[in-house]
């Protein structure tokens, strides 16, 4: 047995690093590695420039032993990394900054990684879009921006992340910018002080997991719209929105709603994951993204059925993470069902939204778990989506399915869930006919 035991303990320091595993980004992320907390400074000294400085303190937990430790990363260039404290070699190869020392299973290290230098994007082919850091330039209307977008894997253009979201942690955030300009991070903001060099620093805290590229940071000339706050039950949010101060009010109207549209959700999803809210309108033509507490919106996308499944995603995405990125539906086809859910929360035909969906079906559909990253936004996660909860809503009535909802993200809140652990719920809670109906959703070639 002593040979047994042996081999197994060089295996264990032999084994070399393996990424998560997914699906359809299989280089994401590194097995074995949790990455709890980020403490994230960034200093951005002229909004609008990729010019960038992070100093980001990571706290990592290794659930097996890994020989080293390698994050995602293709940011700015690395000043220093320390390790508890101590300098540390580091080398950066193919998107990975790897840091050469074996972390023991069950141990803890506080990994600080300084960098500076321009901050670009990850280019998406599917999406045709530059993720992660995003600068804009000033023009003569409008000064210069940043923000980060971020799905699925633009983190990293910014900050070395266990950049895959079966890996959700907490975030601390310190924006320093020159004075007289806005930084604005998800969560809840804890200060915002004046520096001596003429630049003032905001810290805000997210104490719910969510996963890397749902991480929302916003720097501008931006006016801050705070909104009455909301009361849920026992539940209190604080609502606040920003704009850029050219945005004309027509933009700005249809998040008045916002606090309706939250109160309205919470009745069929359960109590809101975050204790506040707000959306941050940007000038750049992107689609819009429920970055966490703080929805990123194009102009283009402040709408109000963009801003509903925006909000949705707060529970469906954010607060309840993805396992792999082929599950995608699992978000999309929950936040695109809340639109018809504010639909009829109002009042309204919703018999138009139904019938849309089948029509952007009717070129073509597929099973719902996506096998290429083509899929993942594709009409099928969106629409299909919807249709399959609305099929299975249909089947077992509204008081039942209000039930499971409130029992799924309560649930899987920051566990990283997969179509399987949703379809284990359904037979747990529901029975056999309502999983076979949503299995034949999610499996057959065409539409049930
Ligand atoms: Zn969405």
């Amino acid at each position: 047995m002593l040979r047994t035991a042996l081999s197994t303990v060089l295996l264990a320091v032999l084994t070399p690093s393996t990424p998560m595993g997914d699906t359809l980004y299989p280089h994401l992320g590194q097995l074995g590695l949790n990455v709890t907390h980020y403490d994230l400074r960034l200093t951005v000294p002229t909004p609008g420039t990729p010019d960038l400085r992070s100093d980001t303190t990571l706290t990592l937990h290794a659930e097996r032993d890994l020989p080293d430790v390698q994050l995602d990363y293709s940011g700015p260039a690395i000043l220093n990394v320390t390790w508890n404290g101590q300098p540390v070699p580091h080398r950066r190869a193919a998107d990975k900054l790897i840091i050469p020392l074996p972390l023991p299973a069950g141990q803890d290290v506080r990994l600080r990684v300084t960098a500076a230098g321009p901050a670009g994007g990850v280019p998406d082919p599917t999406l045709n879009i530059t993720l992660g850091w995003q600068s804009v330039p000033a023009t003569p209307t409008q000064p210069g921006a940043n923000f980060t977008f971020s799905e699925p894997d633009g983190t990293r253009s910014f900050i070395p992340c266990n950049d895959h979201p079966a890996d959700p942690a907490t975030f601390t955030t310190t924006l320093t910018v020159p004075r007289g300009v806005t930084a604005v991070a998800g969560g809840t903001r804890l200060a915002d002080h004046p520096n001596l060099d003429g630049t003032h620093s905001v810290t805000y805290t997210l104490t719910t997991p969510i996963p890397t590229y749902a991480l929302g940071i916003s720097v501008g000339t931006l006016d801050t719209v705070r909104r009455p706050d909301l009361r849920i039950g026992d539940q209190h949010v604080t609502l606040t929105d920003y704009f850029p101060t050219s945005i004309p009010d027509t933009v700005r109207a249809p998040y008045a709603r916002t606090g309706d549209i939250l109160t309205a959700l919470s009745d069929w999803f359960g109590p809101y994951p975050f204790s506040t809210y707000g959306s941050v309108v940007v000038t750049p033509d992107l689609p819009a993204l429920e970055t966490a507490t703080l929805s990123t919106m194009p102009v283009r996308s402040s709408r109000e059925r963009v801003i509903v499944h925006e909000i949705a995603h707060q529970w469906f995405g954010n607060a309840v993470p993805l396992g792999d990125w082929s599950d995608t539906w699992l978000n999309e086809g929950f936040a695109t069902y809340a639109e018809l859910l504010w639909t009829q929360a109002q009042g309204q035909d919703t018999a138009p939204l139904l019938r849309g969906w089948r029509d952007r079906l009717r070129p073509g559909t597929r099973p719902l778990t996506a096998t290429t990253p083509a899929q993942m936004f594709d009409a099928t996660a969106y629409a299909r989506g919807a249709l399959a909860l609305h099929a299975l809503r249909t089947q077992i009535g509204d008081d039942a399915f209000r039930a499971f909802l409130h029992t799924y993200a309560r649930t899987r809140a920051g566990q990283p869930t997969r179509t399987a652990d949703m379809l284990h719920l359904t037979r747990t809670q529901l029975g056999p006919e309502a999983a076979t109906l949503l299995e034949n959703w999610i499996t057959q070639p065409e539409l049930p």
